[in-house]
């Protein structure tokens, strides 16, 4: 086989005679060659050093080293070039120990023959080649993984891979360094990855983890690990199935994220959420407590002008009086928007479902305004599209509130013209109707840039003007709550110095026609005689003041009235008294009202009449309350300050069974 390579080989050798023999072969093999001939080891060994050499034969023995030591010189030099080894005489010891010694050929002398030597330059050269591509691939690996590894070291993520007996196969320092402080335990190559996890819960958690990746599943999950009570991680760990040629799962490749300080914020964000819905909620409470407590003086405030009212007065006693009973009416709207205000807040309110007459409700909010205009000196309009059926199904007390609300801001912000209430149908079927509330004035309107705040609670639009009118700034903010939560509309349009429109659309649903007495019906029963005939009614009340108030208004009816300053001695007093009904406050130290209802119900407590008309007296009208005071097996309740009709009223109802009234 003839090719035009050049071969550079050298031959070490001291025979002088065998080495011309080497070369007469070499000559007959018909190979191009540049033969280098040395004779000895170290000259040797400095001139294979110097030149790259295609192939080296080497005399096994040679003058002062053997061939052996000169061939592991020569490998020690990193040398690539294959190196055959000749000897005298064949020994099959000698040939393994050059052989391991990194020669690729043995041969004795004897066999020097062209055929030979040109096979053997031939291998070796295929085997420097072979030599070549496996160390180049060697550093390709070597740079690869060094790549890999700069990669794996270079990231703050946790990173490491198991086979499917789950022992490490790789980690990278963070892993490392993450696992040691955990669980005091050093990851190795090799062992188990599991048995680190050292927490029973985590051990349970990865090994899950491992066996769903292993079966070929790709997930990512969250979670937390370590000492959950002193020194926990949260990470987000994605789970790979590593996949060999075979498409079989070999392992699986982790790779972890420290998710730790993102949970931490969002648990301070969740934290201070919590934080302000309890100051929220708190807020409210007092709030609502402080209305609460306000109400009882205003009781006593209020009840007690209204009786100093009935009696003979100078003038300038009456109007004294009026300022006070005005004043304490306003303080009471005051206190009431408050307390709307948290309630509606702390999301306690409910609407009521009742059939009422829409066009009675409307001249008595009429009548409210007629004297408030008529003082002022601007015009009132009322008026109520005559396709409406009078009679919806609707929660009249918030429909009443939301006019009322409105209507006053159109008369306090109005010097002169007119305020107009205008009802139109906008829509009806066969069960519901719907119905725009337009509240018209002439009044000094509301600029451009605050309308969109005038509903926001504590808002004013001109704070200067405010102080003149007074006001909370809650008033439109109740207002609009009251409508959207009914799944109304409020809207709004306005002209600084022309005047406002405010327009509330809601749906009813149609109601029927009852008997019920109209309201000027109502008024004039009002004004009956007033007598109960000394009536006996138990008063339980702890507040000396508003016994007192009632006590003077139930004397005025002819009542006689007895006391209970707590529901105990209230249940006291019923076992050995009879009476024609209880006026009973709810909350009461000792025993509260629904306590006392519940044990003067109560048949085995013997009480002189169980069933005895039970009306509760309480400080809000809501429409909770109420429920919560006919469940718990009261009769009737009326509110504080107490209206004096209402309360006429009630307790000609409940004790009409018992009592003749006059
Ligand atoms: P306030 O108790 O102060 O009246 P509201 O919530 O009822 O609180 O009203 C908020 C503000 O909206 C008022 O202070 C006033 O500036 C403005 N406003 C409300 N109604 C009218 C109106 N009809 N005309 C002019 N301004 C109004």
């Amino acid at each position: 086989m003839l090719d035009n390579t050049t071969y550079k080989i050298f031959l070490v050798d001291d025979d002088e005679i065998d080495a011309m023999a080497f070369e007469r072969t070499l000559k007959k093999t018909g190979l191009e060659y540049a033969l280098t001939h040395c004779k000895n080891a170290n000259e040797a060994l400095e001139q294979i050093n110097q030149v790259q050499y295609d192939c080296i034969f080497l005399d096994y023995q040679l003058p002062g080293s053997d061939g052996l030591v000169l061939l592991k010189k020569i490998k020690e030099l990193g040398i690539a070039a294959p190196i055959a080894v000749m000897t005298s005489q064949g020994d099959e010891k000698i040939a393994v120990e050059m052989m391991k010694a990194g020669a690729f050929e043995y041969f004795p002398k004897a066999e020097v023959t062209p055929d030979n030597i040109q096979r053997i330059i031939r291998a070796g050269m295929r085997m420097r080649d072979i030599e070549v591509k496996k160390s180049n691939a060697e550093r390709l690996l070597k740079e690869n993984s060094d790549r890999l590894k700069t990669i794996l070291e270079s990231t703050r993520a946790l990173i490491f891979s198991i086979d499917r007996n789950f022992r490490y196969t790789a980690f990278n320092t963070i892993y490392h360094r993450t696992i040691s402080e955990l669980y005091t335990i050093e990851p190795e190559l090799g062992l188990h990855a599991t048995y680190d996890f050292s927490y029973e819960t985590d051990r349970v958690f990865i090994q899950n983890c491992f066996n769903r990746a292993l079966a070929g599943e790709h997930f990512g999950v969250t979670e937390e690990f370590g000492d959950r009570e002193k020194c926990s991680v949260f990470y987000e760990l994605s789970f790979n199935p590593i996949i060999d040629e075979f498409g079989n799962v070999s392992g699986v490749a982790i790779y972890g994220q420290d998710f730790t300080e993102k949970k931490k914020l969002e648990r301070e964000i969740l934290e201070s959420k919590f934080e302000a819905e309890r100051t929220a909620k708190a807020k409210s409470e007092f709030l609502s407590n402080m209305s609460h407590e306000i109400r009882t003086p205003m009781n006593a405030i209020i009840g007690l002008s209204e009786l100093l009212l009935k009696e003979s007065l100078t003038d300038k006693q009456l109007e004294n009086l009026k300022s006070i009973k005005y004043s304490a009416d306003n303080l009471l709207v005051i206190i009431n928007d408050i307390l709307d205000f948290s309630k509606i807040e702390s999301g306690k309110i409910e609407f009521e479902s009742i059939n009422f007459d829409l066009f009675s409700k409307v001249q008595e909010i009429r009548k409210t305004f007629i004297f408030k205009a008529e003082e002022k000196g601007i015009g009132l309009k009322f008026q109520v599209d005559e396709r409406i059926s009078p009679f919806v199904i609707g929660d009249p007390f918030r429909l009443n509130q939301i006019l009322l609300n409105l209507l006053s801001n159109a008369v306090k912000f109005t010097k002169e013209g007119t305020v107009s209430l205008i009802v139109d149908l906008v829509s009806e079927d066969e069960e519901n109707v719907e119905i725009k509330f337009n509240i018209v004035d002439t009044g000094i309107g509301i600029p451009k840039d605050k309308l969109a705040s005038v509903f926001e609670s504590y808002t004013q639009a001109y704070t200067d003007i405010t102080r003149r009118f007074g006001g909370t700034g809650l008033g439109l903010a109740i207002t609009r709550q009251l409508v959207t939560m009914q799944n109304g509309q409020i809207n709004i349009e306005s002209e600084p110095g022309k005047g406002s429109t405010f327009s509330v659309t809601l749906q009813f649903q149609k109601g029927v026609a009852d008997s019920q007495a109209t309201v000027d019906e109502q008024i004039a029963e009002m004004l009956e005689k007033r007598d109960f005939d000394g009536m006996s009614v138990l008063l339980v009340e702890d507040n000396v003041m508003n016994q007192f108030v009632a006590h003077q208004v139930l004397e005025l009816w002819n009542i006689k009235v007895d006391f209970a300053n707590d529901g105990l001695e209230a249940t006291d007093k019923l076992k050995v008294n009879d009476y024609a009904l209880v006026l009973m406050d709810l909350q009461m130290p000792v025993m509260s009202g629904y306590e006392a209802t519940a044990f003067i119900r109560d048949k085995t407590n013997k009480l002189r009449n169980p069933e005895i008309p039970i009306i509760a007296l309480t400080a809000d009208a809501f429409p909770e309350t109420k429920k919560k005071v006919m469940e718990e097996g009261m009769n009737d309740f009326v509110t504080k300050p107490l209206e004096q009709n209402d309360l006429y009223n009630k307790i000609k109802l409940h004790a009409l069974k018992t009592v003749k009234v006059k």
